[in-house]
């Protein structure tokens, strides 16, 4: 049998490694158009800011891929032939393939915008953005941001860390409003703006204007201000990656449409990671994720269906974590952006507005933890809340949680006097 895999991302990656393991004798073929050997996407800024090689970015040892017998095609794929099972690429030979395996990630959401495809416009997702970074930044003084996501915190981060003065506009009246609830956004708005990056809430970008030279010049926004500049990024979100489907049976909605086991509805095909759309039965939304450790999870778990143990994937309980400039965010369970009727919501905030946990319940049980500058145990988190612990043991147990007795010893009371009063509980430590 030759399993394909289109993208070596960690969802790519992860599949062929652990298909080998479960089936030492198939042959498989990873193909990526963007590096031969897979790398960590959310590291690309610390290679930009010198935090780390690129070399060191990559989750394996080069010799690794020989070692588990996983040939390596660096080449674009432009159509796949479900008939014939055939994918044909930019270059070089067709490849045959028996079971394939669409992991094509993500690509950057862009909206039209007038210049948007100017020189000096990019924005930061792939090996090829960093590359045009490191020539756009080239005796740039101020670059504008678009969109005000983690993506577009990264980049202003790393233009800033360069000494670039940096205009951020966001669209929201809040910092990323639509996942972090108001005090979470309050605080990284803050944060944002004494790091002395120019945070313009409630704007959008009207259009990108062309020097003399071609490059992209100023912006305008829809408000009508004109801002001068040398280099645009634009991060206004990311979609999945759709698009060997055209032309093809494949179907896909927002995402390649998959069932729980990530399988489309064309024989042997499948899909994983930020490209896959998984469709819910019953009524549920369909369920795209978009990050690391869902791309893992759906790897792993499309690998055993494609060595013959048919597995339904289990979404788990959500759980991300960002950095925000210096500030460290970790999220687990359901944090609602705006707190539902049903939710009772505490949150606590030290004076120096650089430290906040928010924790949330429901029917009596605790459903969901953001934690600001300050990391919490996953797995006691995740107990917690899979085990439907009620407030008051969870705040009476909030050390537990905690990964610095520093913190516990100077916080502990007042953090919990403060949630047990908002969540209507009694909790003493
Ligand atoms: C700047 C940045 C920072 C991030 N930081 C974080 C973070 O801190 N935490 C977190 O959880 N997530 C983060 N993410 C998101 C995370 O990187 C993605 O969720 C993850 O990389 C998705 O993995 P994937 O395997 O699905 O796809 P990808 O990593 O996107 O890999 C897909 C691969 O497929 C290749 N490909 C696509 N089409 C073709 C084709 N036609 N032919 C050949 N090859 C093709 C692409 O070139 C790419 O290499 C970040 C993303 C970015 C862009």
């Amino acid at each position: 049998m030759h399993v394909v895999i289109v993208g070596n991302g960690v969802a790519g990656f992860t599949a062929a490694l652990r298909l080998r393991e479960l089936d030492p004798a198939c042959r498989i073929t990873m193909i990526s158009g963007e590096s031969t050997y897979p790398y960590s996407r959310p590291a690309l800024m610390y290679v930009f800011m010198g935090h780390m090689r690129y070399q060191e970015t990559k989750p394996f040892e080069d010799r690794v891929w020989a070692e588990q017998r996983i040939e390596l095609v660096r080449a674009w794929v432009t159509r796949i032939d479900t008939e014939g099972k055939r994918l044909e690429l930019h270059e070089g030979q067709p490849l045959s393939y028996d079971k394939l395996l669409l992991a094509t990630g993500s690509q950057p959401s862009l909206y039209g915008w007038p210049g948007q495809d100017l020189p000096g416009v990019q924005g930061l997702y792939s090996l090829m953005d960093l590359h045009a970074l490191y020539q756009n930044v080239q005796g740039a003084k101020h670059a504008v941001i678009v969109g005000g996501g983690l993506i577009g915190i990264e980049l202003a981060e790393m233009l800033h860390s360069q000494g670039v003065h940096v205009t951020f506009l966001v669209r929201e009246d809040a910092y990323w409003s639509n996942v972090l609830p108001a005090e979470e956004s309050a605080m990284v708005t803050r944060l944002i703006r004494e790091a002395g990056i120019d945070l313009r809430l409630s704007s959008e970008l009207a259009e990108i204007h062309a020097g003399p030279d071609g490059r992209a010049a100023a912006v305008t926004t829809k408000a009508g201000e004109r801002i001068e500049c040398q280099l645009v990024g634009l991060t206004a979100g990311v979609s999945p990656n759709t698009q060997l489907c055209q032309g093809t049976p494949i179907e896909a909605g927002r995402g390649i449409l998959v069932d729980a086991h990530l399988q489309t509805k064309v024989p042997d095909v499948y899909a994983a990671g930020d490209c896959a759309e998984i469709v819910t039965e019953g009524e549920g939304k369909n369920l795209l994720q978009q990050v690391w450790y869902t791309g893992k999870l759906q790897g792993e778990c499309v690998a055993k269906t494609l060595a013959g143990q048919a597995t339904r994937y289990d979404a788990g309980l959500w759980y991300n974590s960002a950095k925000f400039l210096d500030l460290e965010y970790q999220t687990y369970g359901l944090v609602h952006a705006q707190p539902q009727a049903v939710e009772t919501h505490g949150w606590w905030e030290h004076a120096s507005g650089r430290l906040g946990l928010r924790v949330v319940a429901m029917d009596g049980a605790v459903t969901g933890f953001n934690a600001m500058g300050l990391r919490l145990r996953h797995r006691t988190c995740e107990r917690w809340i899979l085990e439907r612990r009620s407030p008051g043991y969870v705040l009476e147990h909030l050390a537990e949680a905690g990964f610095d007795p520093e913190f516990t010893r100077r916080y502990e009371p007042e953090v919990v006097a403060t949630l047990a009063a908002q969540l209507g509980v009694e909790a003493t430590v």
